[in-house]
C-alpha cells in the first residue's frame, strides 16, 4: 500500500480553501451559492497596478528574480515600513515571498525546532497551527472569550510560557475575529517578552489597512524587543491582489538570511511580474486602498445590523479585517428534518445545504463555538445571505 509521509498524514487541509472549493463545486452544478467562506477582497486589482505588470512583461521582466526579491521592491517595502509604520528595515532585512502564507512558512521553518512550543492565541488563522505541525513543533493554544472580545491578557501569555517556548504568533487586525490590539495592549504584550529573551514574535499584519478605528499599530515599534520581532505583511488584502501572490517580511538580518536560504531551495524568487506590480502598489498613495476600506466599513455596519436581528447569534462589531466570528452555541442540540446541529461544523454544513450560504467552522480557527463569515462581497450578496441564514436558523428547534 503506497502512503504519503507521516508529516503529510498529520497535516489538515485548509478549511477556508476546502469550503470555498465545496461551494465552487455546488455553483458548477448550477446551485446559487453565496460564498462567505473565503477571505478575499471581491474588488479588482486597481488599474495602475495592472499597468505596471503589463509594462514589466514588455520590459522583459520574465526571467528568474533574485531569491530575496527585486531590490526596487525591497526598497519600496523599506520605504513603506518607514512611512506607514515608522519602522526601520534595511533592504537586506526584507524578503519577498510567494504570498504572506509562504512568508509565514519560511519564518516558522527557519526558527522552530522539533518539539519547540509556539504560543498562538485562539481564535487564530487556520494555517498557523498547521505550519507549526509541519515544523514538527507544538502549538500551545491560548484560549480567549467572546465576552473579552477574544483578546489575550499578558497574564495568560506569562502562564503559557515554558522553557520550550520559541515563538509567539498572532495577528492584529485579526482573521477571524476582526479585533485590533491597541498600542497600550501591544506594549503590555511586548513587556512580557522583554522578560523572556529567547522567544520570538511573529506579527502577521496582512490586514493592516483594513482598520476602521485609526492608525495601525505594530508590535515591532517597541525597540526593546524589535530584534526578536518578525513582521509579516503582503499586498493580497490591501490592494486586492490575492492572485498575484506577493508577501514579505521585515526581520532581523539573520532571520531574513535564513528565509532567503530556505526559499532558494523551495520556490526561488516570487513571480517577477507580480513583484513589479507590487512595487507600483506600494509606491503609490493610499487612495484606492482607502476607498476599498470605506466600502468594507459600510459592509461591516450592514452585517452587524443584520446579524443583530437574528435571535441566538452572539457577536460584536469588529474594528478591522473583513470577518465576523459569531458564537452560535445557541443552535447546538437543535434540529430540522433529518439534521441535528451538534457543533459549528454541522451548522456550517446545514447553512451550505439548506441556505446555500458558505461559511467556515470556528473549529478550524481553534474556537468550536463560532463560525466565520467573510463580508468581502457585495451588499446585495450580504443582504441575501443573511436573509437566507436567518430563515434556515429559525427552522431549527
Ligand atoms: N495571514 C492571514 C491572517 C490571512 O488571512 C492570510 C490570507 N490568506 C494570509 C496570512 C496569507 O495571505 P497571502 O498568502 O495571500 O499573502
Ligand atoms: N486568508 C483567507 C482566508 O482566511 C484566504 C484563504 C486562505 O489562504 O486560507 O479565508
Amino acid at each position: 500500500m503506497y502512503k504519503v509521509s507521516n508529516r503529510l498524514n498529520k497535516l489538515s487541509i485548509s478549511e477556508t480553501l476546502a469550503m470555498t472549493d465545496k461551494s465552487r463545486q455546488l455553483q458548477a452544478k448550477g446551485i446559487d451559492i453565496i460564498n462567505l467562506s473565503i477571505g478575499e477582497p471581491d474588488f479588482n486589482t486597481p488599474d495602475y497596478i495592472k499597468q505596471a505588470a503589463k509594462k514589466a512583461m514588455d520590459d522583459g521582466f520574465t526571467h528568474y528574480s533574485p531569491v530575496q526579491g527585486f531590490l526596487d521592491l525591497r526598497q519600496a517595502i523599506s520605504n513603506k515600513f518607514k512611512r506607514e509604520n515608522n519602522l526601520e528595515y534595511a533592504t537586506d532585512q526584507i524578503i519577498v515571498s510567494t504570498g504572506a502564507k509562504q512568508s509565514l512558512a519560511n519564518v516558522i521553518l527557519s526558527l522552530v525546532n522539533k518539539d519547540d512550543e509556539v504560543l498562538i492565541p485562539a481564535p487564530f488563522w487556520v494555517s498557523y497551527s498547521e505550519l507549526v505541525k509541519l515544523a514538527e513543533a507544538k502549538s500551545v493554544i491560548i484560549k480567549t472569550s467572546i465576552d473579552n472580545k477574544f483578546k489575550i491578557t499578558p497574564q495568560q501569555i506569562e502562564q503559557a510560557i515554558t522553557p520550550k517556548t520559541k515563538v509567539f504568533l498572532f495577528n492584529s487586525p485579526s482573521n477571524p475575529s476582526g479585533i485590533l490590539y491597541s498600542k497600550q495592549e501591544l506594549k503590555a504584550i511586548a513587556d512580557v517578552f522583554a522578560k523572556h529573551k529567547d522567544i520570538f514574535i511573529i506579527s502577521d499584519e496582512i490586514y493592516e489597512h483594513i482598520n476602521f478605528r485609526g492608525k495601525h499599530e505594530s508590535i515591532a515599534q517597541f525597540d526593546y524587543i524589535k530584534d526578536r520581532v518578525i513582521v509579516v505583511n503582503g499586498v493580497s488584502k490591501a490592494y486586492a491582489m490575492t492572485g498575484w501572490r506577493i508577501g514579505y517580511i521585515g526581520a532581523p538580518k539573520w532571520i531574513a538570511q535564513a528565509c532567503n536560504k530556505l526559499q532558494g531551495q523551495i520556490t526561488s524568487g516570487a513571480s517577477s511580474i507580480s513583484q513589479k506590480a507590487a512595487c507600483a502598489a506600494l509606491n503609490a498613495d493610499l487612495t484606492s486602498v482607502n476607498e476599498m476600506k470605506e466600502i468594507f466599513k459600510k459592509r461591516c455596519d450592514l452585517v452587524f445590523k443584520l446579524l443583530s436581528e437574528i435571535k441566538g447569534i452572539k457577536t460584536f462589531k469588529p474594528d478591522g479585517a473583513f470577518y465576523y466570528f459569531p458564537d452560535v452555541t445557541y443552535f447546538f442540540g437543535k434540529s430540522f428534518e433529518d439534521t441535528t446541529i451538534n457543533n459549528a461544523g454541522d451548522l456550517c454544513m446545514y447553512l451550505l445545504n439548506k441556505a446555500h450560504v458558505a461559511t467556515v467552522t470556528g473549529s478550524a480557527f481553534g474556537d468550536p463555538n463560532c463560525i466565520r463569515l467573510s463580508y468581502a462581497t457585495s451588499e446585495d450578496n450580504i443582504i441575501e445571505a443573511l436573509k437566507r441564514i436567518k430563515t434556515a436558523l429559525y427552522k431549527l428547534n
